[in-house]
């Protein structure tokens, strides 16, 4: 069996013992005599997972007894939408930071649904290659609430302090650096996540959000899309997606195994200080656009001399077994996404692919 080094930007690198262990467990299921997929939403097997999965992600993130853990569909998008109709009254208006292609997405999703402000954009100059700092904030004290996208995925920033907004509650995007690092979840009103970059695969969003938040959320709005339906339910208002509920278990069990989020996030630093660091010394060659405090530990976004080069350098990488290395279509240049589940032994295997490739062609 050849497993590849995938550099995936999302749906993306899952740890290799969870899928094995759905392989294991795939055709009978703790002795059922059936998959997990084909057991009910509502029955002892899949409520024993979803639980477990519940517990592990508490566990994991510290996450507060008054917050509410809730696993919904839809991907992140959806809640680009659900964030506003629930947390976005008539009479008030939310404040968005923008700091690239998601949040300016989530922002014109808020848009639709109520009054929104740009807080502040790192559009201008060197389009989106920084995180604005705390003093440019231009926060409204009586907005809804602040969102941001605490990872860029396709522009390769990540927010390293959470800012400050004072009394309004802050709702992070974090769908690509969840679980990426311990945090203090008491700094958020509201946290959501597409699982497929960092804990599991595509199909289930969590969510994590203050209860009285949720208590708050309005009420004249179609019931699935209200926070208080999917937390009155444990999330089983309707048939959750299972396969994934269940990956996303096999995946946090083994983040706790090997020693929870503190491990976690000194394997991603090691890996992304190994790439930045060979980034720096290769600056003649390889270019990093992102200004250097605001870089990203989950995707490393480079450029080469020429796109002709870019296009070689991908190529000639997926021969030797590294997949995922071409940048977003509308950013181009390269991309390597190092979440959770990439292992410090592929990037070994690229930045020597780098240095080769660079010594060949500088
Ligand atoms: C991938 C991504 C999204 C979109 O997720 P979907 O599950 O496809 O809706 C939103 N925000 C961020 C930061 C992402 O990385």
């Amino acid at each position: 069996m050849a497993r590849v080094h995938n550099f995936n930007a999302g749906p993306a690198a899952l740890p290799l013992a969870a899928l094995e262990r759905a392989q294991r467990e795939l055709l009978d299921f703790e002795g059922t005599g059936m998959s997990i997929i084909e057991h009910s939403h509502r029955g002892k097997a899949f409520e024993g997972v979803h639980n477990e999965a519940l517990s592990l992600l508490r566990e994991l993130l510290s996450i507060p007894d008054d917050y509410h853990v809730l696993f919904l569909q839809g991907g992140a998008s959806h809640q680009f939408a659900m964030v506003p109709l629930n947390l976005l009254p008539a009479d008030k208006s939310a404040d968005y930071v923008l700091t690239g292609g998601w949040s300016e997405k989530a922002y014109e999703e808020a848009g639709r649904v109520g009054a929104v402000r740009v807080a502040a954009s790192t559009a201008e100059g060197k389009r989106f290659a920084r995180i604005p700092k705390q003093s440019e904030l231009s926060l409204d004290a009586n907005a809804a609430y602040v969102h941001i996208t605490t990872n860029n995925t396709l522009f390769g920033t990540q927010w390293h302090d959470v800012p400050e907004t004072g009394a309004v509650p802050l709702v992070a995007d974090m769908s690509s650096d969840f679980l990426w690092r311990p945090i203090d979840v008491r700094r958020y009103a509201l946290i959501y996540a597409g699982a497929q970059k960092n804990i599991g695969p595509s199909g289930v969003t969590v969510v994590v959000a203050r209860k009285d938040l949720v208590e708050r959320g309005r009420k004249d709005i179609p019931k699935i899309f209200q926070y208080r339906t999917h937390a009155e339910n444990n999330s089983l208002y309707n048939t959750p997606p299972t396969f994934a509920i269940y990956l996303v278990r096999n995946v946090l069990a083994i983040a706790k195994e090997q020693g929870g989020l503190a491990e976690v996030e000194r394997k991603n630093r090691a890996k992304a200080g190994l790439l930045y660091t060979t980034l720096d010394e290769l600056s003649g060659f390889y270019r990093a656009p992102v200004e250097r405090e605001s870089r990203s530990v989950m995707n490393v976004v480079f450029r080469l001399p020429t796109e002709d080069l870019e296009k070689r350098f991908v190529a000639e990488a997926a021969k030797q077994g590294m997949v995922g290395l071409a940048g977003h279509r509308v950013t181009g240049g390269i991309r390597v996404s190092l979440y959770n589940a990439v292992e410090l032994a592929s990037v070994e295997v690229l930045v020597n692919f780098m240095k080769d490739f660079a010594k060949q062609s500088g």
